[in-house]
């Protein structure tokens, strides 16, 4: 196979030439590497560093005993980066015969020949059969297929990826039922729906295994979203973490929503502000996506390390860290182009929401995005003040 030496974080790859006709290409590559998803790497490599700091540090344990799988490896530019540059005890699989030799190559060229793992066989099969503190799922699309598997074997963290964003975020319906078990809506808030989707599926997958799940650190990116996600064994654990799925009633004529916890629970037709029928969307995860001293432990990773998209992995984690933790969010130039005025600074707005007494802030998701616990009527009267 041709290939080209890449460098990512402190660790060198032999990936497959430049395709010179996009995407489509990169995903037709006899084994798949993706530059794009070098900033998602990066983030894992600080995020994965940091929880398995916090992990060596309440149980005694060093970083090497301390096992994560990448049970999707294409090139192993992933889980190498994850032996070499945080130094867990890493496995990689594939079960493309051309990836398991390019990644044999690329852990020689990193010398982590004697140091990691490499599997050629089927991830269902080796996530059923084996336990991992660790599990990271990285597949092109969606990971729906992975989650039974990777929720049996998962001990401490669960690392998800899923790029099928038009089922996630309701742009293809039939499909993002078919896949997640859920109903997503094509709302203004599509990205925030799509991972809070991912996030219900994979609560309902844990729990089958008496799982909970408790998200660290969750972002939407570009054309993907991302959750680093501690898992807990139990019952009682699990069925507590079960009431923060549930069901946003959104109205598609004011744009005003309602969100419902529980899997068993009555929910408005009409809508609370103009009587207008609502639209349903779920089951899907309400509870929160980001825990705050967890993004402060990433940012120290981030800011310690040599990476080649740090600056832009630590605005995402800050934005993260300091995004207001509820569902939903709005985003003000769809509010404001409705009312026919023009959009005020971010600033200007959040400092009016906090200044009549509600909490506000700036979110990952958008730049012009904001949440609030204010109602929609409250907040559309602070903008029509300007
Ligand atoms: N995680 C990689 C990274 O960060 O560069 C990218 C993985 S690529 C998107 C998905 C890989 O999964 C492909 O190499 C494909 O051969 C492999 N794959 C797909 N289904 C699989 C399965 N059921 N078992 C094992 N490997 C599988």
């Amino acid at each position: 196979m041709k290939t080209r030496t890449i460098q990512e974080g402190g660790t060198r790859a032999l990936v497959p030439p430049v395709p010179d006709d996009g995407q489509l290409s990169i995903s037709s590559a006899s084994v798949f590497y993706n530059p794009e998803m070098e900033l998602n790497r990066d983030l894992s490599v600080a995020s994965i560093a940091a929880f398995s700091q916090i992990m060596s540090s309440r149980r005694h344990l060093e970083m090497s005993e301390i096992t994560y799988v990448d049970a999707l490896s294409a090139s192993g530019i992933r889980g190498l980066r994850i032996a070499k540059e945080v130094g867990l005890n890493v496995t990689l699989n594939d079960w493309s015969e051309e990836a398991y030799t390019l990644i044999k190559e690329n852990a020689a060229i990193n010398d982590l020949t004697d140091k990691v793992r490499i599997c050629l066989g089927n991830a269902n099969a080796l996530l059923h059969k084996e336990r991992y503190n660790i599990v990271d799922i990285d597949p092109f699309g969606s990971p729906t297929t992975y989650l039974d598997a990777a929720s049996s074997s998962v001990i401490n963290m669960l690392a998800v990826t899923a790029t099928d964003t038009a089922p996630l975020c309701g742009a293809h319906l039939n499909s993002g039922i078919r896949k997640y078990s859920a109903v997503p809506l094509n709302v203004e808030y599509h990205s925030e729906m799509g991972l809070r989707i991912m996030l219900g599926m994979i609560a309902r997958d844990l729990a089958r295994h008496e799982k909970a799940m408790h998200p660290m650190f969750c972002h939407a990116t570009r054309h993907y979203v991302r959750a680093y996600l501690e898992v807990k064994k139990g019952a009682n654990k699990t069925d507590k973490c079960l009431k923060d799925l549930g069901f946003i009633a959104h109205c598609t004529k004011c744009t005003a929503r309602s969100v419902h916890y529980g899997m068993a629970v009555h929910i408005p037709e009409k809508c609370e502000l103009c009587g207008e029928e609502t639209s349903i969307a779920g089951p899907l995860w309400l509870g929160p996506l980001h825990n705050r001293e967890f993004c402060d432990s990433v940012l120290v990773q981030l800011t310690n390390r040599e990476l080649g998209k740090k600056e832009y992995a630590v605005k995402i984690v800050e934005l993260c860290r300091n995004e207001l933790d509820i569902p939903t969010f709005y985003d003000q130039h769809l509010l404001t182009k409705k009312l026919g005025i023009s959009a005020m600074p971010m600033e200007e707005l959040l400092k009016e929401l906090t200044g009549d007494g509600f909490k506000a802030s700036r979110t990952h998701f958008s730049g012009t995005s904001f949440k609030t616990n204010a109602g929609l009527k409250e907040i559309l009267d602070i903008l029509r003040r300007f």
